[in-house]
C-alpha cells in the first residue's frame, strides 16, 4: 500500500511543491521512486501525485500480464530500478520470489511490476519532507493555471494544481489501418491485445486463432493461447520471430569506429554498423555483443540523421533491429519452438487482403492466396507511433495549444537533452516526458534501461528546483548531492 497524505500547504507553513507524474507504468513508477529519494537527499520538501486510472501502481501494458510464461527479455541483473545498485532488483527477487534466482535469470514479467511498487512504497516511507499521493483517473487536459502553475484537469472531475508534470502515458494500442472494414466492425478481431483481460475471453473458446504479427508480443499470445485452443496461426510480412538471448551472455563490444559526421548519411551507418558486426562475430563468435555495445551511441546517431534517413531506417532497417535488439529468453524461445514442432503455432509470411464473417467464424484472405478460418484475429503489429494519431485528449490538447510539438516522425513530442517537452516557440518549462514519448527523439527510449536513466534524470531536476524554492531548505541540509552522481548523463542547465 501506498503512503496516502492530503496534497495542500499545512497551517505551520506554505504549501510544498506539487509535481504531478501523469502515468503509473513503469515509467511514471520510476520517475516517483527517483523523486522520493533525490528529495529525501536534498531534504526538500513536495507533494508528488501519481496518477493514472489503473488500481495497481508499476505494471502498466508490460507487466500487468499474470500469465507465468510472459518473462521479462532481461535478465535480472540488468533491472534494477536504481542504476546505482544493481543487485537490487536481485535481492528483492530472491526474498519474494526464489532464493535461488541469479543475477542471469529471466523473471516473469508480473514480478517486475510488483517490485516497483514495493520500491516506491518503501521509498514513500522513507521519505519525510516529500509526500506521495495516488489518483486513480486519467488527466485529460493541461492548462496554465495561476502563479505560473499548470492546471491539470483529471477524469474524475477534479483539478490540480502542478508546479512540475512529467508524462509517462506510455505506449499506444496497436494501429488498425492495416485492417480491411469488415474486420474492424467484427466482434472477434481484438484490436488490442494488451487491454487487461481481453485475451482470457478468447482463452475460453475453441477453434483456430489467426495473429498478425510475429513480434514479442505475438510470443506472448501463443504462449497464453496454444494450450488453451486449436492453432494458433501467426503472420507477417516477413515470418521472421524475434531473435534469442544467447544462453550465456558475452560482456557488450565496443564498436571500434563510429561515423562522426554532424549530418550522417543512413548508408555510411549501415555500413559502419555492419562492419562492427562482422566483426565482433569474428572475434567473438556471437552477433549480440555487437547490438549491446551500440546501446549507449544510438540516442547520438539517431540526432545526426535527418528525417528521410530516420524514415528510411525504419523502412527498410527498423524490423530487423528491432528484432535483433528486443530478444526473446532462451526459454521462451525452446516453448515457442515446441509449440512450432507439435503444430500448436504455425508461423507464415504474408498479409491480411480480405476478411468474410460467415456467422460463426471469420474467414481471412493472406496475400499468399490461402485463407484461414478463425474464430478470432489479434492485432499484434505493435504500438501505435504517431502521436497525432493517439487520439489521447491530454496530448492532443498539448498539441493543439502549443505546449507540445511533434517529434521526429511523429513518434511522441520534442524534448530537450534532459526530457523537457519543447513548445512550438522552441521553449522549454516545466513540463517534462520520457519513455515512448521521447522515442521519435531518441529512437532506444522505451526499454527500462533507458527508462531508468530518464527518470533519474527528470527526479534530480526536479529535486534541485524544490530544494532551490524552498526557504527551509538551506537549514536543513548540509550538502546538495551533485546532480551527476546516479549516472544522471544529460544533465543541462535547471530551470527553476
Ligand atoms: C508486452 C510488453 C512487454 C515488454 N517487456 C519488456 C521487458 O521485458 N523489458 C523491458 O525493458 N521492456 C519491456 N517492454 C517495454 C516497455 O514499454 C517498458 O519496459 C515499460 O513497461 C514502459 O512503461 P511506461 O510506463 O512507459 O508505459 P506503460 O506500461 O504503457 O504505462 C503507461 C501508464 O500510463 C497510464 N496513462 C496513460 N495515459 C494517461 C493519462 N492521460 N492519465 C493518467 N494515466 C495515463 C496508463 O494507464 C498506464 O498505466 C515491454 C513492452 C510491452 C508492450
Amino acid at each position: 500500500m501506498l503512503s496516502r497524505h492530503p496534497v495542500a500547504g499545512t497551517a505551520a507553513g506554505p504549501a510544498a511543491p506539487v509535481l504531478a507524474v501523469v502515468g503509473a507504468g513503469a515509467a511514471g513508477t520510476l520517475v516517483a521512486i527517483h523523486l522520493l529519494r533525490e528529495l529525501r537527499e536534498r531534504a526538500a520538501h513536495a507533494d508528488v501525485v501519481l496518477i493514472d486510472p489503473a488500481p495497481e501502481v508499476g505494471q502498466g501494458v508490460a507487466f500487468s500480464t499474470t500469465d507465468e510464461r510472459h518473462l521479462l527479455n532481461v535478465p535480472v541483473g540488468q533491472l534494477s530500478a536504481l542504476a546505482e545498485k544493481p543487485e537490487h532488483l536481485l535481492d528483492w527477487a530472491r526474498c519474494r520470489v526464489d532464493p535461488d534466482v541469479s543475477a542471469a535469470d529471466f523473471l516473469p514479467r508480473r514480478c517486475y511490476g510488483a517490485y516497483l511498487a514495493h520500491t516506491l512504497d518503501a521509498e514513500a516511507g522513507r521519505c519525510e519532507g516529500a509526500r506521495l499521493q495516488r489518483r486513480r483517473a486519467r488527466a485529460v487536459a493541461l492548462q496554465p493555471g495561476a502563479d505560473n502553475r499548470d492546471r491539470l484537469q483529471l477524469s474524475d472531475g477534479t483539478t490540480l494544481l502542478a508546479d512540475g508534470v512529467v508524462l509517462a502515458p506510455g505506449i499506444f494500442a496497436p494501429g488498425t489501418a492495416w485492417a480491411p472494414p469488415a474486420l474492424l466492425s467484427s466482434r472477434r478481431f481484438v484490436a488490442d491485445p494488451w487491454e487487461p483481460g481481453v485475451l482470457d475471453a478468447v482463452a475460453q473458446g475453441a477453434g483456430d486463432v489467426l495473429v498478425v504479427g510475429t513480434g514479442l508480443t505475438m510470443v506472448d499470445v501463443a504462449q497464453s493461447l496454444c494450450s488453451a485452443r486449436g492453432t494458433v496461426h501467426a503472420v507477417s510480412r516477413h515470418g521472421e520471430l524475434p531473435k534469442v538471448h544467447a544462453a550465456h551472455r558475452r560482456p557488450a563490444a565496443e564498436p571500434a569506429e563510429l561515423p562522426e559526421d554532424v549530418d550522417l548519411d543512413i548508408a555510411a551507418l549501415r555500413r559502419a554498423v555492419e562492419a562492427h558486426v562482422r566483426d565482433t562475430v569474428r572475434r567473438y563468435g556471437d552477433w549480440r555483443p555487437a547490438m549491446d555495445g551500440l546501446r549507449p551511441h544510438i540516442a547520438r546517431l539517431w540526432a545526426r540523421l535527418c528525417d528521410d534517413c530516420r524514415a528510411e531506417f525504419l523502412v527498410r532497417d527498423g524490423r530487423r533491429w528491432d528484432a535483433h535488439r528486443h530478444r526473446m529468453p532462451h526459454r521462451t524461445a525452446e516453448q515457442i519452438g515446441r509449440l512450432r514442432s507439435s503444430g500448436q503455432l504455425c508461423v507464415t509470411r504474408g498479409a491480411v487482403t480480405a476478411v468474410d464473417d460467415d456467422g460463426s467464424a471469420l474467414l481471412v484472405h493472406l496475400s499468399a492466396g490461402d485463407t484461414r478460418r478463425v474464430t478470432h484475429v489479434i492485432n499484434c503489429t505493435g504500438p501505435l507511433a504517431d502521436i497525432t494519431l493517439s487520439g489521447d485528449p491530454l496530448l492532443t490538447g498539448l498539441l493543439a495549444d502549443g505546449r507540445a510539438v511533434t517529434g521526429p516522425l511523429r513518434m511522441g513530442v520534442a524534448t530537450d537533452g534532459d526530457g523537457r517537452v519543447r513548445a512550438v516557440d522552441d521553449s522549454v518549462g516545466s513540463l517534462w516526458t520520457l519513455g515512448a514519448m521521447r522515442r521519435g527523439q531518441l529512437w532506444e527510449s522505451t526499454a527500462i534501461q533507458e527508462i531508468r536513466a530518464q527518470a533519474a534524470c527528470i527526479a534530480a531536476h526536479l529535486a534541485v528546483q524544490c530544494a532551490a524554492t524552498d526557504p527551509g531548505h538551506r537549514r536543513r541540509t548540509v550538502h546538495d548531492p551533485p546532480l551527476r552522481r546516479r549516472g544522471v548523463a544529460e544533465v543541462q542547465s535547471v530551470v527553476v
